[in-house]
């Protein structure tokens, strides 16, 4: 029988802690707080901005979206960060991705402050995170591998595939299953013999961002299916994963929506704690 592990029970229950970490640092005069910076009008971005101010509000965290227009320059862009990185009351700070043709991403994700890198996305934080000493840890990453931990899927000399090198996304995954002593191969597009690294796996994390990318034939029989792809699809939410036909074949798999989606959200707002607790040492 396969296991759908439970994205949205597991992400309740470390709300359910989180909640009360924050409503104890607001106890001690404590308000952690962060900014999203939104750049354009992309739909999809509007939406996951609006997911995050939700639940940041829900627990507690307080949290500012700052919009600003697709025509904006590189440089002006940077000055707004480093507005936020010298602003004491700001603890955390996300670039929506992915920013609108034109902007030099890169420069703009190095000028936000280390400190207050939610995403791990300045290479300061990346380094770290590659040597194993994490400062901060990405998102999706982290809930992958926590959620894989509370259905106590063992890693250790298991072979984990990741489809997908996003930075965001494949590559952190790819530092933190080499951490559990796994071994990870990671597949992109210039990859050969995809189905067939695919069927080698173990543990399939699929991060590709296409709809029923993952058929059955690319599944071990008994195989861990981890689905982070978020697709509209025919006006639905889908995953990379063929959900319906790889379902029998999988020994566990996340379900789209209800899976990585909303443990996600749950470690960014952790991630904001987490930065939080470390400004003040406690
Ligand atoms: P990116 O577009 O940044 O990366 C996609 C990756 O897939 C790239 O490495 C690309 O390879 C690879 N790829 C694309 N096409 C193929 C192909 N035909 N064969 C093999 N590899 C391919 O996506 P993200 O990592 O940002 O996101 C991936 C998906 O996950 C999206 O659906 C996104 O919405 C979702 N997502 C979900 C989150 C959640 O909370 N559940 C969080 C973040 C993302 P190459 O590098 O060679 O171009």
């Amino acid at each position: 029988m396969t296991v759908i592990f439970d994205g949205k029970a597991f992400a309740k229950k470390h709300g359910k802690a989180l909640k009360t970490t924050i409503a104890n640092l607001k106890r001690q005069g404590i308000q952690p707080a962060f900014c999203v910076i939104n750049i354009g009008q992309d739909p999809a971005s509007k939406v996951y901005v609006h997911v995050k101010a939700r639940r940041a509000t829900a627990l507690g965290l307080k949290q500012q979206i700052i919009q600003l227009s697709a025509d904006i320059t590189t440089a002006a862009v940077v000055a707004k960060i480093r507005e936020l990185n010298a602003d004491e009351a700001v603890h955390g700070i996300m670039v929506q991705l992915p920013l609108p043709a034109g902007l030099d991403t890169n420069q703009i994700l190095e000028s936000i402050n280390p400190e207050k890198d939610i995403d791990c996305l300045t290479a300061t934080n990346i380094g770290r995170l590659w040597q194993g000493n994490h400062f901060i840890e990405p998102a999706t990453a982290a809930g992958v591998m926590a959620l894989l931990q509370d259905y106590q899927v063992p890693l250790a000399g298991k072979n984990c595939v990741i489809l997908g090198r996003s930075k965001i996304v494949g590559k952190p995954l790819a530092a933190l299953m080499l951490e559990a002593n796994a071994t990870v191969t990671v597949v992109h597009s210039h990859s050969r013999n995809l189905a067939a690294q695919a069927r080698a796996a173990d543990v399939l994390v699929c991060a590709v961002g296409k709809p029923n990318f993952v058929t059955p034939e690319m599944v071990k029989p008994g195989a861990v299916v981890v689905d982070v792809g978020i697709n509209h699809w025919h006006g639905q939410l889908v995953g990379d994963v063929d959900y319906e036909a790889v379902y029998p074949k999988a020994g566990m798999i996340t379900p789209v929506p209800g899976g990585i989606g909303p443990v996600t959200v749950e470690f960014l707002m952790a991630g904001v704690v987490k930065l939080t607790r470390r400004r003040y040492g406690c």
